[in-house]
């Protein structure tokens, strides 16, 4: 088994989990960076560490995904509200895994096909395969906060989601499937500064959405539907983290501090097939080119 760098700091998860009972986000500062290895460099310089372990771990998770009867796979799900970051969380983070073991899925509003399934019908058809890193940049999560914000069903239809989302869950969870769920806080404050950029810079602009503007103005109602989401779906098999997220550089490393804790928690080990390496050696060494 090769050797990876031990990481020291394995409790990230700790710190960031929701805690138990009622969550108020007002409470909880987006420029805070805990358990930070230091100011910006260094956070980037320990990203791109943690991410060459990240792509080792992912290497052991995608070769036992080849053996029979394999289960094991990873859900990172990326919420938060418009420019949190998940756009750049997938370049940065990700980026620094093998692109072949990974399973990118942005869920945006539904079309009228998926509209007619239940609302866990788009997802469970993005749940990646064993071996897999799968992610979701926005999920089902987005069927108890835009469809809460804007009464898109009924409150009794929305209502019964939290339960459904858990029992979902566990059961991903009972199927091998080892859940990251990362919420990007960001503050209003940081929020107008990213879109304002956005309109002023031409190599952003088309990312401007006018009707983020319309979501703008029901930040308190978001926010509230997070603290729902973080209090009533935050479970021990799947917890949901905040991750403050006013600085890019804390969210990256804290994103792939968060993902290396839960890959180096899995047991993942290469896989020892049973071969005949001294038959199969001397096959090789007498064959074409020898
Ligand atoms: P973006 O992530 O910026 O590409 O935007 C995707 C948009 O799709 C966001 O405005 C989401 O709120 C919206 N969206 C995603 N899922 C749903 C859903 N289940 N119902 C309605 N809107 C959704
Ligand atoms: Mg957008």
């Amino acid at each position: 088994v090769r050797q990876l760098p031990v990481m020291s700091d394995t409790s990230l998860r700790d710190i960031l989990r929701a805690p138990a009972g009622p969550v108020d986000l007002s409470g909880i500062d987006p420029r805070a960076t805990p358990r930070a290895p230091g100011g910006k460099s260094k956070a980037v310089t320990a990203t791109r560490k943690q991410g060459e372990r990240l792509a080792g771990l992912q290497e052991m998770l995608y070769a036992e995904g080849t053996m029979d009867g394999a289960t094991k796979r990873v859900l990172l799900v990326l919420q938060g509200m418009d420019t949190c970051g998940k756009d750049g969380t997938v370049k940065h983070v990700i980026g620094m895994l093998n692109p072949q073991g990974c399973h990118i899925t942005g869920f945006k509003k539904p079309t009228p096909e998926e509209l007619q399934h239940h609302f866990l019908w788009r997802i469970r058809r993005a749940v990646p395969p064993p071996g897999q890193v799968g992610i979701f940049n926005r999920s089902h999560y987005e069927d108890v906060l835009v469809v809460r914000v804007h009464d898109l069903v009924p409150p009794e239809v929305w209502g019964k989601r939290y339960e459904e989302i858990n029992r979902f869950e566990r059961q991903l969870a009972g199927n091998g499937v080892t859940i990251v769920k990362c919420f990007l806080h960001i503050s209003a404050k940081e929020q107008r500064r990213r879109l304002l950029a956005r309109l002023a810079d031409p190599t952003k602009r088309w990312k401007f959405n006018p009707g983020d503007l319309s979501e703008r103005a029901r930040w308190k109602d978001y926010q509230q539907a997070y603290e729902a989401v973080l209090e009533r779906c935050s479970t021990g098999v799947a917890p949901w983290y905040i991750v403050p997220a006013d600085r890019k550089w804390y969210r990256n490393w804290a994103v792939a501090q968060l993902l290396g804790e839960a890959l180096g928690g899995m047991s993942l080990a290469y896989p020892q097939p049973e071969l005949d390496i001294p038959a199969l050696t001397a096959r090789l060494r007498g064959g074409p080119a020898s």
